[in-house]
């Protein structure tokens, strides 16, 4: 289970939480103030969508186009 980031909109304090990915965007109560708590946006998320990159250039290891449309 991925852990996510919270802080309460209340006392602005921040908390891990670890729960599963179809409750990432619901709002969770601070173990503090038990006030109503927004998720923070990861520093994993700001990474990029771009997870396929790894051997640079165009294609990939195991083929020499440049799209790489067919060896995946
Ligand atoms: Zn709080």
């Amino acid at each position: 289970m991925p852990i996510y980031e919270y802080r309460c909109m209340d006392c602005r304090k921040k908390f891990d939480l670890l729960r599963p990915m179809s409750q990432s965007t619901e709002p969770a109560e601070c173990p503090t103030c038990k006030g109503q708590a927004r998720r923070i946006a990861s520093t994993f998320m700001a990474k990029g969508s771009g997870g396929q990159s790894i051997g640079g250039g165009g294609g990939c290891s195991s083929c020499s186009s440049s799209s790489c449309g067919s060896c995946h």
